[in-house]
């Protein structure tokens, strides 16, 4: 068997050293419910608020302005169907995850209008577009803090102040900046935000939504008072103590892994277009997290590079997880301008805690020799 090298961390990240260690006590000795007044019940709550300082630490927002909930997904869907009514108008951008744009779409059958805001060919939409698209009805702006395909960073200080100018609320998708990049949501002057804790290290199923203090949120679960009465259900206690853990270790590290994460991304982009003709990155010209970089191999079919990489041992992704496997181009790269032979020919590469100089090497060697088998073998266009 090879060496497997993971190089897909937007997808999905590995459970730390130090997750582990957090999260596989709490599983086995905080079995109490949280909302029941015996101890067991008070050592979950504990556990429970000592995670969201964490997280809200991690964000710089305050305990109570944190909602733990499943995911990012649910993040997400919470702040539009929380804040938007039928007959109000939301502004949204053509290169969301499907979490928000499914939301967007939804949210169009119940009577909401929406705009899909078209990003600049680097990659991300300008303050002044959201400005030209405001309309007296506009309820909600929701514009990602970074792409997951591109790890390009929107300019969200820049549309805070618009939507703040106008009296609009603005949510950002921030599950692929937070951990990545160093997050302060009053610096961004955001309402409301999204973090999932598979994308840092901790298990997948949990996440948060930070709600700003007076901003109203209609809940979308109902049931018990749990959260605030933002988000009914017992809440995943072990799971919240492995998220805060992750928060935790982001705060004393997040400057530096993101150094060395950049460090390493350029040196693969070096490389890669210093061996292999005809590439182009994506997005290079925008400010990007530190650990993504997504590449055009023109003539190379993605998904044939991803194939042909696992079989060396790599694991990369083209276009976004939840998307592979579907025929279509990458919606974000079509917004960006590519053609659509261009985004089926890109492929994306995130890397993580667990990569290295050596395995970026490798990967460049194995990028090189993959693309000059596809092209050689490929009855597909270099048009
Ligand atoms: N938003 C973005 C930008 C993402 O990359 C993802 C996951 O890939 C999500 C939302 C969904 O998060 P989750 O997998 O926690 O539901």
């Amino acid at each position: 068997m090879q060496p497997r090298y993971y190089f897909d961390h937007n997808a999905t990240t590995p459970l730390s050293g130090e997750v582990m260690q957090a999260l596989v006590p709490a599983l086995q000795e905080v079995y109490g419910n949280a909302s029941s007044i015996h101890q067991c019940g008070q050592a979950a709550r504990q556990k429970l608020e000592g995670a969201r300082r964490q997280v809200a630490a991690m964000l710089g927002a305050t305990p109570k302005e944190i909602v733990l909930l499943s995911g990012g997904t649910e993040a997400d869907n919470l702040a539009m169907f929380g804040i938007a009514r039928p007959g109000s108008h939301v502004i949204t951008t053509g290169i969301e995850h499907a979490a928000v744009l499914g939301a967007a779409r939804r949210l169009e059958q119940r009577g909401v209008s929406v705009s899909y805001l078209k990003p600049s060919r680097a990659g991300f939409v300008s303050p002044q577009d959201v400005r030209e698209a405001l309309r007296p009805e506009t309820a909600l702006v929701s514009v990602m803090h970074a792409n997951n395909e591109t790890g390009v960073v929107q300019p969200i200080a820049g549309i805070a102040a618009v939507c703040r100018e106008a009296g609009v609320l603005l949510h950002s998708d921030g599950v692929q900046a937070a951990g990545r990049i160093a997050v302060n949501v009053r610096a961004l002057g955001v309402d409301l935000y999204s973090v999932s804790a598979h994308k840092m290290y901790a298990p997948k199923g949990i996440g948060a939504l930070y709600v700003r203090s007076g901003v109203s949120l209609e809940p979308q679960i109902f049931g018990g008072r749990h959260e605030r009465e933002r988000r009914a259900g017992t809440e995943n206690v072990p799971s919240a103590v492995a998220f805060g853990r992750a928060a935790e270790w982001i705060c004393g590290h997040v400057g530096e892994e993101a150094a060395r994460l950049a460090a390493l991304r350029d040196r693969l982009e070096r490389g890669i277009v210093s061996v292999v003709s005809d590439t182009r990155v994506n997005g290079a010209n925008a400010e990007r997290t530190p650990n993504t970089s997504n590449i055009c191999f023109t003539g190379v079919e993605g998904e044939a590079m991803v194939i042909a990489l696992d079989l060396r041992g790599f694991a990369v992704s083209s276009g976004s997880a939840c998307s592979s496997g579907a025929v279509e181009p990458s919606h974000v790269l079509l917004a960006m301008g590519l053609s659509p032979q261009e985004a089926r020919s890109s492929v994306r590469f995130s890397l993580g805690r667990g990569n290295d100089e050596a395995q970026v090497d490798a990967l460049i060697e194995a990028v090189a020799a993959a693309a000059g088998h596809l092209r050689r073998v490929s009855t597909y266009s270099h048009a």
